[in-house]
């Protein structure tokens, strides 16, 4: 156990969503990419590429059937009956892909591929996860950048573990796979999983390139609704704050009430009606926000529950 396989089968796993535009190049340059590792004999001769349509509404399928017709060894495809976003493709690719080691990469080979033969020297000195990771953000706008590295701090103060810089440019093992299909989740951030998986990883880095053809899949929209899963999906604490928050409303609620009573007591200060209006506002207004963050407590606990995440791993039995 442990050691990888004399030969490695890989294959390469690539959402695709209307990318009829990149595809003819995106399976030229890895076809010689794999028959290159082939002749080298660092991988298996059955490797190949499996793309999975993500219901394309262009020509993509037919372009990764004549792929297949082509070269039924090397290309292979996986149509989803609709488009269900990037990262249930991925998933779906992920989980219906036989071999040893998968690489998943997108369509518009971004990611670079001469950072695959580094991946696969990680994989063979024992590694079951290994990330792409880019080396540096100058293909990306300023607000992409600085939205990133705002994001990557904000999920780590939430608590959430990703690696920065990496999207979904990875290895992983079998064994990573057959962890990974264990988690049932429906509100997927697949790179926020992936960490809590364990086993042996590494970090591959690479320059990213500009799109070569086509245009991004991914809308503002899109980009946000990821965001949100990431922090959404992992994190309790904006539960919590409610809390922190009601406790601390409550304390100062409690205060000022006291404070109006005190006026209405002891000094001519206070307006006749003015005290039975703001004591208990203040008081009610704390024990509101004290309440929501109990019933949130609550909630956070179905949230985990529900996910029916694996409690742990076995990684090797003697
Ligand atoms: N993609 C997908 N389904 C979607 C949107 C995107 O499978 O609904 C794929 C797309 O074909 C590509 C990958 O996800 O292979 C990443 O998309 P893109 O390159 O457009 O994103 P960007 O690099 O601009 O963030
Ligand atoms: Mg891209």
């Amino acid at each position: 156990m442990g050691q990888p396989p004399a030969v490695t089968v890989l294959n390469i796993v690539i959402p695709c969503y209307n990318e009829e535009a990149v595809l003819p190049e995106t399976a030229r340059r890895l076809a010689a990419l794999l028959d290159s590792l082939i002749e080298a004999g660092t991988i298996a001769p059955t490797s190949g590429v499996y793309f999975i349509d993500d219901g394309s509404r262009d020509r993509t399928w037919s372009l990764i059937a004549g792929l297949h017709t082509a070269r039924p060894d090397r290309f292979h495809g996986l149509k989803l009956s609709r488009n269900r976003g990037h990262q249930n493709a991925l998933l779906a690719g992920l989980r219906n892909t036989p071999g040893d080691a998968l690489i998943s990469i997108d369509a518009d080979l971004q990611d670079d591929l001469a950072a695959i033969p580094a991946m696969l020297a990680r994989f063979a000195e024992g590694c079951d996860i290994v990330y792409g990771v880019r080396a540096a953000r100058d293909t990306d706008t300023p607000f992409k950048r600085r939205t990133a590295h705002l994001y990557y701090a904000l999920l780590r103060r939430l608590g959430v573990e990703v690696v920065p810089d990496h999207a979904d440019f990875r290895l992983m093992s079998r064994r990573a796979l057959n962890a990974l299909a264990r988690y049932g989740e429906v509100n997927l951030f697949i790179r926020a999983i992936v960490p809590l998986l364990g086993f042996r990883t590494a970090q591959v880095t690479y320059r990213r390139a500009p799109r070569f053809a086509g245009t991004t899949k991914y809308t503002l929209a899109r980009m946000i609704g990821l965001a949100v899963d990431g922090i959404t999906s992992f994190s309790m604490r904006p539960l919590r704050l409610i809390t922190a928050i009601g406790l601390i409303t409550a304390g100062l609620s409690f205060l000022v009430g006291l404070w109006a009573i005190w006026l209405a007591l002891f000094t001519t200060r206070a307006i006749p009606g003015w005290t039975s209006i703001v004591a208990p506002l203040a008081f009610v207004g704390g024990l509101q926000l004290l309440s929501m963050g109990v019933i949130g407590e609550y909630i956070g606990k179905i949230y985990l529950e529900v996910k029916r995440r694996p409690l742990f791993e076995i990684e090797e039995i003697l």
